[in-house]
């Protein structure tokens, strides 16, 4: 089935309590389709500068993720630079430059148009609405927000949720959004306003999903050793909306499933810099992890 992505795609700078990485490839869209090409073909849509490494897009075109819709553009790729605290849900921004980013406005190809999964990564709300506007009836709409645009883009924000089946956010984003430090106060709002799902990550604590009827949590997978966080968001949104696009299972079975494929590209993501340790992943490792999850949470009756 085909799953559509739009958002950011970045040359990294990171700094974690376990080293450095200069110029790691990165972005919300490009972890994201990483992760979901293990599902399912991906279609990508963004844009780059010169300076980002032709090797790289070749790669994701070579693991089924239609680059087509990424847009190569006279300038600088967005450069971002991170640094994590001890605690490692603590970054701080050292440096952005949006480049070519600056002035993205997704043009969605006429062959991705009738995409029946699509994922909304972290970015201005107004594109975000402007890329649903392109599209013909997807059966499954995820989407991503930030902090930035709770604050200042709130009248646009919320009428694109309601557009929206599947709220993809962390559990500071969901207390922004509603004003509630309790997650199933927030949860409930959420729901109120708009989605039919959504997915609240609370970092090294896993994710709890909630439906209108139904809750659903998995812990995080217990690492010895976090390298990098970035980007576990978004291999969580990839695993999610890449096992749903790939089973086409909506039932609550299907959904859960595909969260804790979800919870394994997380897993993965964060134990080397940038997005390296999912490129020598296999299908089978994946399948590996899946099972220590399910072992993870075996609660006797
Ligand atoms: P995450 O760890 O999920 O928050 O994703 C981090 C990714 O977001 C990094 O690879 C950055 O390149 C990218 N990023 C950082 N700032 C921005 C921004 N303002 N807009 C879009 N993407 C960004």
């Amino acid at each position: 089935m085909s799953l559509l992505v739009v958002g950011s795609v970045a040359l990294d700078t990171l700094e974690t309590p376990a080293g450095r990485a200069d110029d790691a490839v990165g972005g919300a869209a490009t972890y994201f389709a990483y992760a979901a090409s293990f599902f399912t073909p991906v279609r990508m849509v963004g844009a780059v500068g010169a300076d980002f490494p032709q090797a790289v897009l070749d790669d994701l075109a070579a693991r089924g993720v239609d680059i087509a819709g990424v847009e190569k553009l006279a300038g600088t790729t967005l450069r971002w630079s991170g640094r994590y605290h001890q605690a490692l849900n603590v970054r701080d921004t050292l440096h952005l430059d949006l480049g070519v980013f600056a002035d993205f406005d997704p043009k969605i190809p006429e062959s991705y148009r009738d995409s029946e999964y699509a994922f909304l990564a972290n970015i201005d709300p107004a594109l975000q609405s402007r890329v649903l506007d392109q599209l013909r009836g997807p059966r499954l709409i995820g989407c991503d927000t930030m902090n930035h645009w709770i604050q200042e883009s709130r009248a646009v924000l919320e009428p694109l949720l309601r557009r929206v089946d599947m709220l993809i956010i962390n559990d500071e984003e969901a207390e922004l959004l509603t004003g509630e430090r309790n997650v199933v106060k927030a949860a409930g709002k959420i729901l109120d306003g708009g989605p039919r799902s959504v997915l609240i990550k609370r970092g090294e604590y896993g994710v709890i999903e909630f439906s209108p009827n139904t809750i659903f949590a998995v812990p995080a997978y217990p690492l010895e050793e976090v390298r990098d966080p970035t980007g576990a968001g978004d291999c969580f949104a990839g695993g999610v909306m890449g096992e749903l696009a790939r089973s086409g299972d909506m039932t609550p079975q299907g959904l859960r499933r595909a969260i804790v494929y979800g919870s394994v590209m997380g897993s993965f993501v964060v134990e080397d810099f940038g997005p390296k340790r999912l490129l020598g992943l296999t299908r089978e490792m994946i399948e590996e992890r899946y099972k220590l999850f399910v072992s993870l949470t075996d609660i006797p009756r």
